[in-house]
């Protein structure tokens, strides 16, 4: 096939399409051309409307007006399950598995293989495992779903997807959860799913894994398609001006406005547990805190050492000078420590409720009169002053946190530790799964909460953003603390050099 044949004749297809919700127009008339045997990386920051048009190729929404093509053929589906027969699978940002099931029983939920004309559990087993070593993972395909990690559940969705016969795979962030080990075998299973007749859609935040995996990207801005490139003719900063529309300039910490008398807020000494080896640290008032290291490094079992969420074998911690017992996470709240764990899906929001009661989750007996009613109107007024301050993007306080963004959810989270007057927060790799543009915006807020008198501590794996946002740095490995950087000192060079050092 010539060059010029093979641009004609594409997979799919869609043209205009427009798609609103209440008080947000998602899609503004966009367009995307997939190609058979390419990965097509769709990129764009949080909001760009890339999920909902990966769920209305996936059936899941209707398109308010435009129109899609399979294979040069109007392509109208009616649900997930007309989107699969028609040969076009969806993984999901969000997880779609039933919890109560196997491995086997969600793979094939709803069309079990049959054995000897029978519904046979054995055959699923047998096919759901042969999926499952093909995508390189290794557990038991009769174990139930809940009692899995994020990172395997994650790998079952891709088996299940790649279990129908597809020629359109859409994986829309399938690496947000997955470890390095998994990440390599996803590549290897993509570029093994795509032949000359079927393509993949790639959607993820990790820009390194898009230039390495696609051919083409596509780039949407606030609900708008902005450019289709290839890849081997752009770079990441072409990307990322156009995603954000504007440039990102480097960045310089403010002059650390730290008091060298000061108490410090949070003092941590001499904390030791299975993980931990003896820990001690000071974070004082109008500072933020970095903590470095390799993933494992023990920097956020420390973090639930101090707030309570494992046992610690010995050490003491010290708020504005003064002991305090912490044995349950509940104890760090009272003391003031919030903790912000990176999995804000599991544990740091109820995305089912509104923004009005996420704020107000921890703090329900501040909102709540003596004679026990919740007081909903004193409620709504704090959400509203954090919508504002921390300018949460969202049509109204009653929208559900799973509707926003990702970085919109995490500034609901700051918001809610805010309502509850936490004095220090532990952000635990702050911005995962948050797109350029919205990071610059939460290391905003960060350098804004210091200035406001709270203090800070971040942990992250990477580099650049430890560098960014840090006034100091202390870097762990294996347990241990093994060096301290001031924001001079601070290299990537240095900073694993000590996340390197094994100390007995
Ligand atoms: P992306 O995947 O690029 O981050 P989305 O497609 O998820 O973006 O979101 C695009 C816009 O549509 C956002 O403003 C988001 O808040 C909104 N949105 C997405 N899904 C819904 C929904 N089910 N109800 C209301 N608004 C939604
Ligand atoms: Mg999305």
């Amino acid at each position: 096939m010539t060059e010029s044949a093979s641009q004609e004749r594409l997979l799919l297809e869609a043209k205009g399409i427009t798609k609103r919700f209440p008080g947000v127009l998602a899609l503004d008339g966009v367009s995307l051309s997939i190609r058979p045997g390419e990965v097509h990386a769709l990129m764009g920051e949080n909001g760009a409307g890339k999920s909902t048009l990966m769920k209305i190729i996936g059936g899941i929404y209707q398109p308010d007006g435009g129109e899609l093509l399979l294979n040069g053929k109007p392509y109208t589906p009616k649900g997930p399950a007309d989107a699969q027969s028609q040969g076009v699978s969806l993984i999901h940002q969000e997880l779609n598995l039933v919890p109560d099931l196997t491995v086997a029983q969600n793979i094939f939920l709803g069309r079990e293989p049959m054995g000897a004309g029978l519904l046979s559990e054995d055959k699923a087993v047998k096919q759901a495992t042969e999926l499952l070593h093909r995508i390189g993972v290794t557990f038991d395909a009769r174990t139930l779903v809940r009692d899995l990690p994020v990172a395997s559940q994650q790998m079952v969705e891709i088996a299940k997807a790649i279990s129908f016969d597809s020629q359109l795979l859409v994986m829309d962030e399938p690496t947000a959860a997955l470890t390095d080990r998994e990440v390599e075998a996803l590549f290897k299973l993509i570029h093994d799913f795509v032949s000359p007749t079927t393509a993949v859609i790639y959607i993820s935040h990790r820009m390194e894994e898009l230039m390495q995996i696609s051919d083409r990207i596509t780039v949407f801005r606030d609900g708008r398609f902005v450019k289709e490139l290839k890849t081997e003719d752009t770079s990441r900063d072409e990307i990322v001006r156009l995603m954000v529309g504007r440039k990102i300039t480097a960045y310089d910490r403010p002059e650390n406005v730290r008091d060298p008398d000061a108490t410090p807020t949070l003092e941590v000494r001499h904390i030791t547990n299975a993980m931990v080896k003896d820990a001690s640290f000071s974070v004082y008032p109008g500072e933020i805190l970095g903590f470095g290291g390799l993933a494992g490094a023990g920097r956020t079992e420390l973090a639930r050492a101090i707030i309570g969420a494992d046992p610690k074998t010995s050490g003491e911690i010290l708020v504005d000078g003064k002991p305090v017992t912490i044995r349950r996470p509940s104890d760090a709240v009272d003391a003031g420590i919030a903790y912000l764990s990176e999995d804000r899906k599991q544990f740091g929001l109820v995305l089912d409720e509104t923004i009005n009661d996420n704020v107000a989750i921890a703090s329900l007996k501040d909102f709540t009169s003596k004679i026990g009613l919740i007081r909903d109107r004193d409620i709504a007024k704090t959400a509203k002053k954090y919508i504002g301050a921390l300018s949460i993007k969202t049509p109204s306080a009653t929208q559900q946190v799973k509707n926003l963004s990702g970085g919109n959810q995490q500034k609901v989270v700051i918001a809610k530790w805010l309502a509850r007057n936490s004095k220090v927060l532990i952000f635990d790799e702050p911005t995962r799964g948050i797109d350029v543009g919205a990071k610059q915006e939460i290391y905003t807020l960060l350098d804004q909460l210091v200035q406001e008198g709270h203090c800070v501590v971040v942990i992250s794996s990477e580099l650049e953003e430890l560098i960014r946002v840090s006034d100091r740095i202390l870097v762990m490995c294996n347990g241990s603390i093994t060096g301290e950087l001031s924001h001079k000192e601070a290299t990537q060079e240095r900073i694993m050099e000590l996340a390197t050092t094994f100390r007995k």
